[in-house]
């Protein structure tokens, strides 16, 4: 299926690794010029040649820096100043009880998980809205519609961002402006290795990999996500025929959320 994205520009932000780095390589094999961000340059450069390889028509940009900085934002609007796509994504804040958390904490994860891509979808709708074609997916959480326990900071910022773009992609639609957000359940990368599993297998005196394994068991599809599927996703909301599709929230968790709707 062509999506009819070709020759379009595009910024994902946070994608050396993961979901975000799915993402960029699946608009970059509809055609898509990619500009693709995040603070670790060596893995940063990895994954630009490897989107290079696959894709040599495409242009890949890297801009390397904290995505949750004005600095990082500015630069990344440097190198591609008029997206006619944007990927929000930034990595998730860490577990805990919200009895520990200060201000600062809260800052932070407001920071990074709604007023980041707040940010970047102020500074570019305008133009996308002008030009007549936009897209924007905001990379959020399973967590906006079944909140993780220990997972308090992102329930709350997640969900700020989640409340603010249900209003404005009512505003931008009327333009061929979509703004959606995909939310991931469990997918096969670092960021489901990392702290909140390991907090995890502790609590319970297993490993993680024993943890992991039946986490992956007792979800309805008996596996986790392929961060390939979660790219192809994203590309799909990007795509030409995607324009009457806006303010939705689509859960990519293979089931596991039970509710009818
Ligand atoms: P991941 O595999 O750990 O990848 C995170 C990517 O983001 C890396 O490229 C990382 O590179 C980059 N990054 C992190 N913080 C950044 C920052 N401040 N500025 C720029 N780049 C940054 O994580 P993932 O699984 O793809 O997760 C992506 C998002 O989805 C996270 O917010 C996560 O909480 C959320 N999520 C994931 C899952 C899951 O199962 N995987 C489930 C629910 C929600 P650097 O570290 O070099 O910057």
């Amino acid at each position: 299926m062509d999506l009819g994205i070709k020759g379009r520009r595009a910024i994902v932000c946070a994608s050396s690794k993961g979901l975000g780095r799915a993402c960029a390589m699946a608009l970059a094999n509809e055609g898509v010029h990619v500009t693709v961000t995040a603070r670790g340059a060596e893995a940063l450069a990895k994954t630009a040649a490897d989107i290079r390889k696959a894709n040599p028509g495409v242009t890949v940009t890297e801009v390397a820096g904290d995505i949750t900085t004005p600095a990082g934002r500015e630069a990344v609007l440097k190198a591609c100043p008029d997206p006619d796509i944007l990927v929000n994504n930034a990595g998730g804040p860490p577990p805990g009880d919200f009895r520990n958390w200060t201000r600062d904490d809260w800052i932070k994860a407001l920071d990074a998980n709604m007023l980041t891509p707040i940010e970047l979808i102020r500074a570019t709708v305008d133009g996308m809205m002008a030009r007549k074609f936009g897209r924007i997916v905001n990379i959020t959480s399973a967590a906006v519609k079944a909140p993780i326990e220990v997972l308090g900071l992102s329930n709350g910022a997640r969900s700020g961002l989640t409340g603010f773009v249900a209003g404005v992609a009512r505003k931008t639609v009327i333009n061929n402006v979509t703004i959606n957000a995909l939310l991931p359940g469990p997918f096969d990368t670092d960021r489901l290795r990392g702290p909140v599993a390991k907090v995890d297998a502790e609590k319970r005196g297993i490993t993680v990999d024993q943890l992991l394994a039946e986490r992956a068991r007792l979800n309805p599809a008996g596996r986790f996500g392929d961060p390939e599927e979660f790219g192809l996703a994203c590309a799909f909301l990007c795509g030409a025929k995607a324009g009457f599709i806006t303010g939705q929230n689509i859960l990519l968790d293979g089931g596991a959320f039970p509710g009818t709707m």
